[in-house]
C-alpha cells in the first residue's frame, strides 16, 4: 500500500509517499509547495530517479495536491504509474473535541476538529480548510486524521484530570490530552529496537519549536507535559508553556487588551521569544554566549522546565531504562541536553561528554557506566501516520484507537 502523508501549513504543503507494501518501507518521493495562494509558489519535488524546484501559480491546497499527483505519475521522475495508486492521505492532525484515534475524515471529524479551532490556533484551521477543499475535489481518495493525542489515552486518568467541576472534564473535554503523539510514538518503537526489549521506562524529550517530554512504559504513554493545548508544559520558541489562568484578569486589567489579544500573545509571542526576543535555539544560544542576559535566562528557564518534568516523570515511572533527545533542539543542542542532565549522577544518569558534543545523528551519549542510556535520535512522525494510515484502512473501519 502506498500512502502519502501530508504536513500542511495556512500557505504550505510538504508531502512524503510511502510504500509500506515493501518491508523496508522506503519514501518514493518527497516534495514540498509553500506561499500557496501567491502567483509564485515554490514547487520541490525528490525522487530517487530526479529533484526539480520550479515557481508557478498555486492557487490553494487542491492544487498543490493534483501538481503532487502529477508529479508522481510523471515519465521522467515520478514513481507510480497512475495516481490511483496512491491509497490514502495521512495527515497528523493536532486536535478534535472529544475525538482522538485515526479517524476518516468525513464532515463529523471536520466539526469535532473546528470545535477545538480556537484550542490549537496554529494548527486546526489551516488543517480543516485544506481537508474541506481536498474532500471536495478528490471524492474517491480517503483521508486519514491521524490525532497528535491518541498515543496519550493511556495515562491514567488521575494524570489526564485538571481539579475541575467534572462536567467541564467529561462533557467539554477539558483535560491533559497530551501531543506530539506521533513523535513519541516513534521514540517508544525506535529505543526498543535500539535496546533489544520492549519492557522499557523510557522519557521521550522531544524538543523544538514546540516542546514536550513523555513518560512512556512498556510502549504505552503514562504522562505528557502538553495538557489541554499545544501552548502548555515547557516553554515553547514562542508560545508560553504552563501559566497560571488567574494571571489573565491582571493582564486584561492592566493592559486594556482583550481576551483574544492576550491569548495571541500567549500563543505568539512568548516562551523563549517573550523572554529574550528570539525564538530560535541556535539565535539564543549565540546571543546569550556572546552576554545576553535575557537569552541566558531564557535558556535557563527553559532548562528548569525540562528538568522539573524530567524529575516528575522517573518518579511516576519509578527511574528509567533510557532517556531519548529528538526534535530539532533535542537533536542537535548539545548544551541544552548538558544542562538538562547536569548533576544527575545519584539517578544513574551520566552523559559521556564527547559523544554528547558529536556524532552520527541517531548515537547513545551516556557514559560507559550510566546506568540509565541516554540517547539522541530523529523522530520519524510521518512513519508513524502512514503505518496508522495503512492499518486504519486494512481495517475496514472509519476509526480506531
Ligand atoms: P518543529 O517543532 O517546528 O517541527 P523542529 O523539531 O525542526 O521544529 O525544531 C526546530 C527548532 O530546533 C528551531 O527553532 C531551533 O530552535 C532548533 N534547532 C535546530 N538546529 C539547532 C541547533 N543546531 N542547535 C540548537 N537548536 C537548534
Amino acid at each position: 500500500m502506498k500512502v502519502l502523508v501530508a504536513n500542511l501549513g495556512s500557505t504550505s504543503f510538504k508531502y512524503r509517499l510511502f510504500d509500506l507494501g515493501d518491508p523496508a518501507e522506503p519514501v518514493l518521493a518527497r516534495g514540498a509547495i509553500d506561499r500557496i495562494g501567491s502567483p509564485a509558489s515554490r514547487v520541490v519535488f525528490k525522487t530517487d530517479r530526479g529533484e526539480s524546484e520550479t515557481s508557478r501559480e498555486v492557487a490553494d491546497h487542491g492544487d498543490a495536491v493534483q501538481i503532487c499527483l502529477d508529479q508522481l505519475v510523471d515519465p521522467e521522475a515520478g514513481v507510480l504509474s497512475d495516481p490511483s495508486e496512491v491509497s490514502a492521505i495521512g495527515f497528523k492532525a493536532v486536535h478534535a473535541r472529544n475525538l482522538t484515534g485515526v479517524h476518516l475524515v468525513d464532515e463529523a471529524v471536520l466539526q469535532a476538529m473546528e470545535a477545538f479551532n480556537d484550542v490549537a490556533p496554529a494548527h486546526n484551521p489551516p488543517y480543516v480548510k485544506a481537508m474541506r477543499g481536498l474532500r471536495e475535489r478528490f471524492p474517491s481518495l480517503p483521508l486519514v486524521a491521524a490525532y497528535e493525542t491518541g498515543f496519550h489515552r493511556t495515562i491514567p486518568e488521575a494524570s489526564q484530570r485538571y481539579a475541575i467541576p467534572d462536567e467541564w472534564a467529561t462533557r467539554l473535554g477539558v483535560r491533559r490530552w497530551g501531543f506530539h503523539g506521533a513523535s513519541h510514538r516513534y521514540i517508544s518503537w525506535r529505543i526498543a529496537e535500539l535496546l533489544g526489549r520492549k519492557d522499557l521506562k523510557v522519557i521521550s524529550c522531544h524538543l523544538g519549536g514546540s516542546s514536550s517530554l513523555t513518560a512512556i512504559r512498556d510502549g504505552a504513554s503514562v504522562g505528557c507535559s502538553l495538557g489541554m493545548s499545544p501552548q502548555s508544559g515547557l516553554p515553547h520558541n514562542n508560545r508560553v508553556g504552563d501559566f497560571d489562568v488567574f494571571s489573565l484578569p491582571v493582564l486584561l486589567r492592566e493592559t486594556g487588551q482583550s481576551l483574544e489579544q492576550i491569548l495571541d500573545t500567549l500563543a505568539e509571542r512568548s516562551g523563549l521569544q517573550g523572554i529574550c526576543g528570539k525564538n530560535d535555539v541556535r539565535d539564543v544560544e549565540a546571543a546569550a554566549t556572546a552576554g545576553d542576559v535575557s537569552a541566558q535566562l531564557a535558556l535557563d528557564v527553559f532548562v528548569a522546565s525540562i528538568r522539573h518534568y524530567l524529575g516528575a516523570y522517573l518518579l511516576e515511572l519509578g527511574g528509567a531504562d533510557a532517556i531519548v533527545f529528538t526534535g530539532g533542539i533535542g537533536e542537535n543542542s548539545s548544551l541544552i541536553r548538558s544542562k538538562t542532565l547536569a548533576d544527575l549522577g545519584w539517578f544513574g544518569i551520566e552523559l559521556d561528554p564527547a559523544l554528547n558534543a558529536a556524532g552520527p545523528a541517531e548515537r547513545r551519549i551516556s557514559a560507559e557506566g550510566s546506568r540509565v542510556q541516554v540517547w539522541t535520535v530523529p523522530t520519524n512522525e510521518e512513519l508513524v501516520v502512514a503505518r496508522q494510515s495503512q492499518e486504519l484502512l486494512k481495517s475496514g473501519r472509519s476509526a480506531m484507537a
